[in-house]
């Protein structure tokens, strides 16, 4: 694409250089240019620390649960062990467990195969298409947009309460609750305005309506501790390239029945315990019971390995600390935005929502893909731009049809006209 860089006004971008060299990690590229990268809502830089204990590990690596040899019984252990660690991150409760999955997406997509005949699935309309997809061979209820938290909550309470009375799911004589299975599925921090959803007061009208929650924290908890039994949730998600910790892993922590009933989510070795010829001429399989029972095939070792590193980094840093830098860095940059006349920062919940070091924004008369293309050319600094995998969200808070859903085009808006996508702009501090 080229694109031509020379009108980006300088007052507009005024703000994302100053950002640039507090906040981001700098790439120094031949010792001259330097790069911000302000897009760690997608990916986030690498922690040294995740880069020193996989750098440690890497020469001794082997496969994992399959071997006497040194390297394999070292792998086994240090897999084992981030899961135990991952545990303790996430606050898990004694029951709970860790399984090791690629990404948000890939755990999310592993609960919705795993939920009992016919559950019903709660969903915010808002939340990113990693979970707002998932479950749709479900029946699933999407809830519109709230535009205060504790609009969110009533929404829930009142879709919980009508499901409640339908005859359907009422309860058998003698059950306690609800007849049928019911899960409530709500992201811990917008991927687009950053801002945070009242997930205990979710949880807890879930509780009050013998629903299940289900928390993506992939934008949570690179921010924020996560504690799911503090929160009360059922199962976190999360991505460890989002938490500082690439190399393709994620994790779904949390309650061990769904899971243990359900069928593994791949077959294969490692997910099986006994298999056996039957008489028949069939197969006969006797599947894990434990975590290992959705982790078929041989696991991403380094992938886990660094999660678990990037755990200990930020609890050994303080997580505390980290989110109080983090939002003085979040009142800076909207502190610079709102001085610029032509930007208009997307907000769900208002001006006073608390939220994450995730904001986004149009740029009056400017096509975003341009806004990004000309930042990235002008002033080194990486933003994203496009509809960020919440194309319901966006539609929201553009008021529009946003044009050209795809990932990143977006035709030009005419002088004047407000921006088709939204640009973002997200960082971090815990590097
Ligand atoms: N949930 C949220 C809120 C996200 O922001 C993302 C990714 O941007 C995902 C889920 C999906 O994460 P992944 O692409 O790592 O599966």
């Amino acid at each position: 694409m080229s694109v031509s860089t020379a009108a980006v006004d300088q007052s507009i971008c005024a703000p994302l250089p100053v950002l640039g060299a507090d906040v981001a990690v700098p790439l120094v590229t031949g010792g001259e240019v330097t790069y911000a990268a302000l897009d760690y809502a997608a990916s986030a830089p690498a922690l040294q620390r995740v880069w020193d204990d996989v750098a440690a590990y890497a020469p001794y690596y082997g496969s994992v649960h399959r071997g006497a040899g040194y390297l394999s019984q070292l792998s086994t252990d240090l897999f084992e062990s981030s899961r135990v660690t991952v545990a303790e991150f996430l606050g898990c409760r004694e029951d709970d467990q860790v399984v090791f999955t690629r990404s948000t997406t890939d755990s999310l997509n592993l609960l919705a195969a795993a939920l009992p005949a016919g559950c019903e699935v709660f969903v915010f309309e808002t939340e990113h298409h990693a979970s707002l997809l998932p479950w749709r061979d479900a029946r699933v209820t999407y809830l519109d947009a709230p535009r205060t938290p504790e609009q969110a909550v009533a929404t829930l309470e009142r879709a919980l309460a009508a499901r409640a009375s339908s005859p359907d799911s009422r309860p058998r004589p003698g059950e306690a609750g609800t007849g049928s299975p019911a899960l409530v599925c709500v992201t811990g921090a917008s991927n687009v305005t950053g801002e945070l959803w009242p997930v205990k007061e979710l949880a807890a009208a879930a509780r009050a309506h013998g629903a299940r929650i289900v928390l993506d924290a992939a934008q949570l908890a690179p921010h924020h501790p996560v504690d799911i039994a503090e929160l009360d949730v059922d199962w976190v998600a999360f991505s460890g390239h989002k938490l500082y910790a690439p190399f393709g892993s994620g994790v779904l922590a949390g309650r061990t029945d769904w899971l243990r009933d359900a069928e593994p989510y791949l077959a294969g070795g490692g997910a099986s315990r006994k298999v056996a010829r039957r008489a028949d001429g069939g197969v006969d399989v006797e599947w894990h019971t434990t975590a290992a029972r959705h982790e078929a095939g041989s696991p991403n070792v380094i992938g886990v390995y660094s999660i678990a590193a990037a755990c200990k980094a930020l609890t050994e840093a303080g997580f505390d600390r980290l989110v109080a830098r983090e939002q003085q860095l979040v009142t800076r940059v909207r502190e610079g935005l709102a001085g610029v006349p032509q930007v208009t920062v997307l907000s769900l919940f208002g001006d006073d929502a608390p939220r994450v070091g995730v904001i986004s924004f149009v740029v009056e008369g400017w096509n975003s893909s341009h806004f990004a293309a000309a930042l990235s050319a002008e002033y080194g600094i990486g933003v994203r731009d496009g509809l960020f995998c919440a194309h319901p969200l966006v539609r929201t808070l553009l008021g529009s049809e946003p044009q050209d859903p795809g990932e990143c085009g977006a035709p030009e808006a005419a002088p004047g006209e407000r921006s088709l996508n939204a640009i973002r702009v997200s960082f971090g501090a815990g590097t």
